[in-house]
């Protein structure tokens, strides 16, 4: 399959959470730069840096400028127009000196919101956000922006006046094409025509996909041919001497690729096989090479630096099967390694004590490792909003045959949990004796919840003899909810495990898995409603996963967990961990069976049924709720600047890191605008 660990999922949790311990280190240190909209803009420090070698260094500048090198396809990749919109309004950010200052205000806002979503649609409820002008006020602003040198994306022939009539639709129309990925689809739309995200050409449907065989399915778009039947348009750069044409996002891909080529000189032995693996991915589009690649890529395990760069997980595609271009620049922090390290090595543990079948179990768990890293740099599909952990390759058969590498992204957790405010935590916990509880334990409970999905949760489990291979072909659209269901209910299952305690990773099993159930369902059940403002349905997989979660137990488990109300406001209360923790291993096991055995029809009940509708009264409250309190609703980063060290030949020997001051200056610089 290809989903994985976006934890996306758990941002919501952060976001609700602090630390209740904080480092003494450089008390006046900046976290939250500012606030746009539903948005903090919070700044990552990659302490660790200075720790590695000037080569390593270097190394991670090359690798840095190929992540920066591939953002725009990303752009491309969410919706068509990207590229323009973003043109458009950061030569209007950069040219603003005599736009009307409403106008102007408005026009850096949105801006901002391109930046941190990649796109006009929100990252986590996938609904598009409008420009507040009239397109007047936008033709007059790009009339004067274009008087002070602005290069706007004009076609042949074009006047300012009808590049907004162009482009309007997608600017100031709430109902053209409202949503990035809806899988649902709604308006007796198709699921690929009712989604903005460009994967598909017009007239492309499920029903016609299946009766086409891809060949690149993971990194191609498919349209209808000039003889009306279906082609691929594989993303590849093209091999001329083996035939190999040129595909989609070509030049794109070579500059990435020119990057990737400069680093290897620089990248130990198992770092450089796996980037040239890349590279030749890159060029063929080849399944076999992407394979390569993958198989690469986990066997370094010890290198101190690490990138993806890559077409990787599916989200974004409501089919589930084209991969988001993601660029990450990473390298090893010792201070979290150790906690991993524990529960990778007792993995073998962990997969016999699941409560599920003994005939879905692995015998033998095979390379599950586990690092904690600070990222330098995350682009496309990974940032500026970032997972928090990460588990990879999504490829079932490579995982099988090959293992996984697992980690969790420590400096933007740390960032994260500096920059939150504790006001939500506060409303949503039903008493005083709750919120000590969450005080006490929910940072780390929710650092040892993450760290076991990721390490223990995608790594479990087998299929059934009958249904060998990638899961995601019998699942199809549920299969990344199911699938992350499934690793957050393994997590939940071993919280509560005394065995924890005897590896020495909690103190106290039975308060801290109380807190970490309650911070839970106060986030799958409550909180993470007013990610969906509108509608009665949630899109996004681990939204779904996480309501499925909380509502089945409540729905089939009462004297478990009980939904509350008390003086008009909502709570979730769990009566009993240990009741809950039995509640999470009857449906692991339902969960389990149903993956392993390619159920779809199961896995469609369970979700459509739990996971995907919801109270909009709830939902009211809780948006209200959170008006009062003005928190946002999820966090951004603006991440490190590399500098190159040259020597007298111009090659690169070490690099220096800087903070930006703003999301601008970073955002415009990599644009090549600053
Ligand atoms: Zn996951």
């Amino acid at each position: 399959m290809k989903h994985r660990a976006l934890a996306l999922a758990l941002v919501g949790v952060l976001g609700a959470c602090q630390a209740t311990s904080q480092p003494a280190r450089e008390p006046e240190r900046k976290f939250l730069l500012e606030r746009v909209d539903d948005v903090a803009i919070v700044r990552v420090y990659a302490d660790g840096f200075e720790r590695l070698t000037p080569r390593e260094r270097a190394l991670c500048w090359h690798l840095y400028q190929a992540a920066v090198a591939g953002r725009s396809i990303y752009f491309r990749q969410r919706c068509a127009e990207g590229p323009e919109l973003l043109q458009l309004f950061e030569e209007l950010y950069t040219h603003s000196g005599s736009i009307g200052a409403r106008a102007q205000e408005e026009i850096r806002r949105y801006t901002k919101l391109l930046w941190v979503h990649s796109s006009p649609y929100h990252n986590t409820t996938a609904r598009k956000f409008c420009l507040r002008l009239k397109p007047s006020e936008l033709a007059d602003a790009a009339d004067a922006a274009r008087l002070s040198g602005a290069k706007l994306p004009l076609r042949e022939g074009e006047s300012v006046r009808g590049m907004v009539e162009r482009l309007g639709p997608m600017l100031f129309d709430p109902d053209h094409k409202p949503m990035v990925t809806a899988k649902s689809g709604s308006g007796g739309l198709d699921i690929l025509q009712g989604s903005a995200a460009n994967f598909y050409g017009p007239g492309v449907s499920v029903r016609r996909l299946e009766d086409f065989e891809e060949q690149y399915s993971l990194n191609s778009n498919v349209e209808v041919g000039p003889d009306g039947k279906l082609v691929e348009r594989p993303w590849r750069i093209g091999v001329p001497t083996e035939g190999i044409e040129p595909g989609m996002y070509a030049d794109e891909l070579a500059k990435v690729v020119a990057h990737l080529e400069a680093a290897l000189p620089l990248a130990p032995e198992a770092t450089r096989r796996a980037l040239e693996a890349q590279i030749r991915f890159y060029r063929t589009g080849k399944r076999e090479d992407r394979v390569a690649y993958d198989i690469a890529w986990v066997a370094d395990t010890t290198s101190p630096v690490d990138t993806v760069n890559s077409f990787v997980e599916v989200y974004v595609d409501p089919r589930g099967r084209k991969g988001a271009w993601q660029g990450i620049v990473s390298y090893e922090d010792p201070r979290k390694a150790e906690q991993l390290r524990t529960i990778a090595s007792n993995a073998q543990w962990f997969e016999d004590h699941m409560p599920y079948a003994a005939e879905f179990k692995k015998p033998d768990v095979v390379g599950i490792t586990a690092r904690s890293i600070d990222v330098v740099i995350e682009t496309g599909d990974c940032g500026p909003v970032t997972p928090i952990g990460i588990n990879l390759p999504n490829d079932a058969w490579v995982r099988e045959n090959h293992g996984s590498k697992s980690v969790s992204l420590a400096n933007v957790i740390e960032a994260q949990e500096r920059s939150a405010s504790p006001s939500a935590r506060a409303e949503f916990t039903w008493d005083s004796a709750e919120l000590a509880r969450a005080e006490r334990w929910q940072a780390l409970t929710h650092e040892l919840l993450v760290a076991m999905h990721e390490v223990i949760g995608h790594a479990s489990g087998r299929q059934s003899p009958e249904r060998q291979g990638d899961p995601a072909q019998w699942i199809r659209e549920h299969y990344s909810t199911l699938e992350e269901a499934r690793s957050d209910l393994v997590a939940l299952w071993f919280m509560g495990d005394p065995k924890l305690q005897e590896l020495g990773l909690l103190s106290d099993v039975s308060e801290a898995s109380l807190a970490c159930y309650e911070q839970f369902v106060r986030n799958g059940g409550l909180q993470q409603l007013r990610r969906a403002p509108e509608g009665e349905r949630l899109e996004e997989d681990h939204l779904r996963n996480r309501q499925l979660i909380v509502r089945w137990i409540e729905h089939r488990h009462p004297e478990a967990l009980r939904q509350v109300v008390r003086e008009g406001r909502t709570f979730l209360r769990v009566l009993d961990a240990r009741s809950f923790r039995a509640a999470c291993g009857e449906l692991l096991a339902l969960v389990q069976q149903i993956k392993s055995t390619g159920d779809y029809d199961g896995a469609k009940e369970l979700i459509e049924r739990y996971g995907v509708a919801f109270d909009p009264r709830l939902r009211d409250e809780i948006v209200a709720r959170y008006a009062r309190l003005d928190v946002p609703a999820l966090s951004a980063f603006v991440f490190p600047r590399l500098e190159a060290v040259r020597d007298a030949q111009g090659n690169v020997v070490d690099a220096k890191l800087s903070y930006p001051t703003s999301l601008e200056a970073q955002m415009l610089e990599w644009s090549g605008r600053r």
